[in-house]
């Protein structure tokens, strides 16, 4: 169990799903909010590499427990990218729809839509132990953007029929890849 923990995203999106699952997991006392830190440069090679730059930065920056999450989203027919890329596909400062543009763009008349995302969470200490973990998600790349949930490409990402998008946050954190990262976190922390 952990007292007090700080979430080292200042992604609004992806913090409310961080903290929903966390918090059902039993294994945080209290997620602090409202803290501040410097920007953290993503220069890693991996999303292990990134997960754990950003975890470390925010502890040493407030002190406290801190969790991080990198994700990258891997597309069959192209050979696994964007990966690592996968917030910069369409450029350094690339929106949302920009980025689901690109890929839809890349992935005209392809047939093989397969897809993965791929969360790696890190988590780092005060005494500087870190714990890792992994999930992820098997869908498929929709022809087209559905639904007004979620974020990133989460309007073309498509599990059995359905976007993410589509799919209430409650729907999409009992299958998505971050949630399955973060429960594996809370299972080491837990030891069970
Ligand atoms: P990062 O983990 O912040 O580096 O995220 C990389 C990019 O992946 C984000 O900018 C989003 O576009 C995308 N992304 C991350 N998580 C999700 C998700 O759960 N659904 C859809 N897109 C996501």
């Amino acid at each position: 169990m952990i007292s007090r923990l700080v979430v080292a995203s200042k992604n609004p999106d992806k913090l409310l799903e961080i903290e929903q699952v966390l918090g059902e997991t039993g294994v945080v006392g209290e997620i602090v909010s409202g803290l501040d830190w410097p920007e953290v440069e993503e220069t890693g090679e991996t999303l292990e590499d990134n997960a754990l730059l950003k975890a470390r930065a925010v502890m040493e920056a407030v002190g406290l427990p801190a969790v991080a999450d990198d994700t990258g989203l891997e597309v069959a027919a192209l050979e696994g990218r964007p990966g690592v890329r996968t917030a910069r596909y369409a450029g350094e400062d690339a929106t949302y729809e920009d980025n689901v543009r690109r890929l839809l763009r890349e992935l005209d008349g392809v047939e093989d839509r397969r897809a993965w995302f791929r969360s790696v969470v890190a988590l780092v200490m005060p005494d500087n132990s870190e714990v890792l973990a992994d999930g992820a998600l098997e869908g498929v790349i929709a022809e087209s953007a559905r639904g007004s949930g979620g974020f990133g490409y989460d309007p073309v990402f498509e599990v059995e029929g359905v976007t993410l998008s589509e799919m209430g946050m409650a729907e999409k954190n009992k299958i998505s890849h971050r949630a399955r990262a973060l429960r594996s976190l809370a299972d080491v922390l837990a030891g069970r």
